[in-house]
C-alpha cells in the first residue's frame, strides 16, 4: 500500500485543530483546551442558477452563475469553463460583431443546460443514496 493510502494522523498546529472541531462540541481529547480561532462560517450551496446570467456589458461566472453542491466534484471546472466560455463570447461580441443581447442568451443556455444536467444526475444520486439509507 502506498503512502498516499495510508491513514495518516491529523496536523496538530492549532488552525486545523480549532476548525475541525465537530458541531456538537465532541472533539478528540488531543484537542482538549484548544480554543477556536474564530467564527464559523458556512457557505450556501442550494442548488441554484441565476435568472440571467449574462446581459449587455456582463456574464456571471462559476458559483455566480450557478452551484450545486459539492457532491458534484466539478466546480473548479465549472469556474474555468464559464470564465473561458464569456471570455469566447466575449470577443464574439468586440471582434466578429456578435450582438450583446446574442452573445448573453447564447452563454445563458450553454450554462443552463450544464446547471440542468447536474440537477438531473445529481438528483438521481441521491435518490438512490437515501434508498440504501
Ligand atoms: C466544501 C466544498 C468542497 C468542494 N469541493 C470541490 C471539489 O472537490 N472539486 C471541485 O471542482 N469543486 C469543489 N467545490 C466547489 C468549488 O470550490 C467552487 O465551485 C469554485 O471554487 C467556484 O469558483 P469561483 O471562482 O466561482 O468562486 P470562489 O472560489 O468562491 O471565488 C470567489 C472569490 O471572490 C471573493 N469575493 C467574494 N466577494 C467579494 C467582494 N465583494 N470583493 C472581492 N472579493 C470577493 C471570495 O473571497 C473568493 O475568493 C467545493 C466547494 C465546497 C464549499
Amino acid at each position: 500500500m502506498d503512502g498516499a493510502h495510508t491513514p495518516r494522523p491529523l496536523p496538530m498546529g492549532p488552525p486545523a485543530a480549532a476548525r475541525s472541531a465537530a458541531p456538537n462540541g465532541w472533539h478528540p481529547l488531543e484537542f482538549a483546551g484548544l480554543q477556536p480561532m474564530r467564527q464559523r462560517r458556512g457557505i450556501d450551496v442550494s442548488w441554484t442558477i441565476a435568472n440571467t446570467t449574462a446581459g449587455p456589458g456582463y456574464f456571471l461566472t462559476g458559483d455566480a452563475a450557478s452551484i450545486v453542491d459539492p457532491l458534484s466534484s466539478h466546480g473548479i471546472l465549472k469556474a474555468v469553463m464559464s470564465g473561458m466560455n464569456a471570455a469566447h463570447h466575449s470577443a464574439a461580441v468586440l471582434r466578429r460583431g456578435v450582438s450583446p443581447e446574442a452573445a448573453a442568451n447564447s452563454y445563458h443556455d450553454w450554462l443552463a443546460r450544464w446547471f440542468i444536467e447536474d440537477h438531473s444526475r445529481l438528483g438521481e444520486l441521491y435518490r438512490v443514496a437515501n434508498t440504501l439509507a
